[in-house]
């Protein structure tokens, strides 16, 4: 793609055709599953008593978190440690953004000061992709908007994996508001490369049927049969700050027609239910499936520290030989 802002990395050598994650529009099944197996030994790490490896001595890696979050922003914060790193970070409320600055201004006053990497949440879809084509920094998509959320897909892919054979064929139904959501979209992005059939399933008014021809995936507004032969249900949350007009009429109803609960489980035993977190209890998911035996959820919170040290491993510079 000669005009994205993804160009190739410059070592002929890497695995990886990307020098940033912006989305995984153009990561094809190959690269995945190098960015699964080589997060699978980051997880490995992670279990062993001394959990810090130190590969990315000497390089910096700058978060800036224009959103809120807790997994994403701890998960790769805790990432970069392990690996060595050097961290700093900023949120919009501390930051001179509040002042006016432009998003431009302040990504290239933050990698003046020789920073390497730069992980970047934003409200608006695309400023990941505006930032790699004007720093010279390695940009990685902590989620933009409604647009994409590659690291959750990806960790979602490798929880996955710790479950299943082949993702040739493997069922997965994804639930909730799917309008306002990044993680489905790059879920769809990742699960279809893998070879995985998707299902969307919400209320009409969060279901963009579009997605249908687009992204190859079945639509449906019929809970039930988004579980049929379903393997892996992936729970959203239903996201209050992106709804500017009223799109479900009660979350009680919501949750009637659309939230998972212990009788759904019951009917279909063998079912795993994933969510990316935050969980509004009772809405998406009944209390009781929360903390279910076949909810991996936590298996998913784990799994972003390994993947966010994956990534960073095959894409930050390495300033050693560490
Ligand atoms: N944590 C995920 C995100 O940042 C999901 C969510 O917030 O609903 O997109």
């Amino acid at each position: 793609m000669a005009d994205s802002p993804d160009t190739p990395a410059v070592d002929a050598d890497s695995p990886l055709r990307h020098r940033h994650l912006l989305d995984l529009s153009t990561y094809d099944a190959d690269e995945l599953r190098h960015i699964l197996d080589t997060a699978q030994e980051f997880r490995a790490v992670l279990d062993r008593p001394i959990r810090q490896v130190p590969t990315l001595q000497g390089t910096t890696v700058a978060s800036l978190f224009f959103e809120p979050s807790t997994r994403t922003k701890l998960s790769f914060g805790l990432a970069a440690g392990r690996l060595s790193a050097e961290t700093v970070s900023l949120s919009k409320s501390g930051s001179s953004v509040k002042k006016g600055e432009t998003l431009k201004d302040t990504a290239r006053n933050v990698e003046a000061m020789k920073v390497d990497v730069v992980v970047l949440r934003h409200s608006s879809p695309g400023a990941p992709h505006f930032l790699a084509r004007c720093t010279d920094s390695v940009i990685l998509n902590a989620g933009d908007g409604a647009h994409a959320h590659p690291t959750q897909a990806l960790l979602d892919v490798l929880t996955m994996r710790e479950h299943i054979d082949t993702f040739d064929g493997l069922n997965v139904s994804i639930i909730g508001d799917i309008t306002h959501s990044r993680v489905a979209r790059s879920n769809v992005q990742a699960l279809t490369t893998l070879g995985a059939n998707v299902t969307l399933c919400g209320p009409a008014t969060m279901l963009p049927v579009e997605m249908e021809r687009a992204m190859d995936v079945r639509t449906t507004t019929d809970l039930d049969a988004a579980l049929e032969g379903c393997d892996i249900a992936m729970a959203l949350r239903i996201q209050m700050e992106r709804q500017d007009e009223g799109l479900f009429p009660s979350i009680r109803e919501y949750h009637m027609k659309f939230g998972i609960t212990p009788d759904h489980l019951r009917r279909h035993p063998n079912l795993l239910i994933m969510h990316p977190g935050p969980v509004n209890r009772g809405v998406e998911l009944a209390n009781d499936v929360v903390d279910h035996e076949r909810a991996i959820i936590l298996s998913q919170v784990t799994n972003g520290v390994a993947l966010r040290m994956a990534i960073l491993y095959l894409l930050a510079p390495q300033r050693t030989d560490g």
